[in-house]
């Protein structure tokens, strides 16, 4: 009675680590649906669908004011009829995943940390690397003790790059540790009918812009922004021509100085090297 049970994937990273991308991929299947980051809740009170707003089918349907007595993955369930939910750095929810009914599962994805820093930094272009290193050094500690302290056999760890490089081949070894079987087309997320709370609006814009469904009906976030420069910067420019299913960015090589990559290798070179990655000045 294996389908009785409900999975919740709990996809934990740094940003700008790809978290939305593979949330999206694996969210994919006919029997997952793509959460996304659920602290979004908590953060403006309600759930708000990144993709459809307020009028979203999902969320709009979602009741965030009793989530102590009615379990928000239970809810989630019964309005989308899913069994497997995918969520990005939900930690004030891990509580709601405790059930006997309820599986949960951890990937730890990694991304090389000099990228990391370099998004980072991009963003916040008056933040030091000192400063970002040491944070990037502290936050990937927090998640390898969160990571740590789950059963081994429901963990797993996912590198970026490599999920790049081999989109089949990350899919199927998510699949098969998530319970779920492989199907090509998951690749091909834009295709699907996607309700993301939260998310990195690069990714998002670049999948509404491919997507078949979405794309008559952009969302006001980026109507918005195409108007007003004054609105956040979510850095979506970059994204405005990139297939969502195929781009690779290393800008991080050209953007950090030799410097800023020696204060880096000096507060996070070791902790990144253990995950495969060259030395920090290495920018091969
Ligand atoms: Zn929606």
């Amino acid at each position: 009675m294996a389908n009785d049970r409900t999975t919740v994937v709990n996809i934990i990273s740094l940003s700008y680590s790809g978290s939305t991308w593979v949330n999206l991929m694996l969210g994919s299947h006919p029997e997952s649906f793509s959460v996304g980051e659920m602290k979004s809740i908590s953060k403006i009170g309600w759930a708000s669908c990144t993709i459809h707003g307020d009028e979203c089918p999902v969320w709009s349907k979602f009741d965030h004011e009793h989530i102590d007595t009615k379990n928000p993955f239970d809810q989630l369930r019964e309005i989308t009829g899913k069994r497997v939910f995918i969520v990005n750095n939900s930690r004030d929810f891990l509580p709601f995943m405790k059930p006997d009914h309820i599986d949960a599962k951890f990937v730890h994805l990694i991304r090389d940390g000099r990228a990391v820093a370099a998004s980072f930094l991009r963003k916040y272009p008056d933040k030091s690397m000192w400063g970002t290193a040491k944070l990037i050094a502290h936050d990937l500690r927090r998640n390898l003790r969160l990571i740590g302290r789950q059963p081994k056999a429901d963990t797993m760890t996912l590198i970026y790059e490599q999920a790049m490089a081999d989109k089949q081949g990350a899919l199927k070894q998510l699949c098969g540790f998530t319970g779920l079987d492989y199907r090509p087309e998951m690749e091909a997320f834009w295709d699907v009918e996607q309700h993301f709370l939260g998310g990195n609006r690069g990714t998002l814009t670049s999948m509404i812009q491919k997507g078949k469904e979405q794309k008559d009906e952009l969302p006001t976030w980026i109507r918005e922004k195409r108007g007003d420069e004054n609105l956040p910067q979510w850095n979506t420019e970059f994204y405005k021509d990139k297939d969502p299913g195929n781009f690779v960015d290393e800008r991080w090589k050209d953007e950090l100085t030799d410097s800023q990559l020696r204060v880096f290798a000096l507060l996070a070179g070791r902790l990144n090297r253990r995950f495969g990655y060259p030395k920090a000045l290495d920018r091969s």
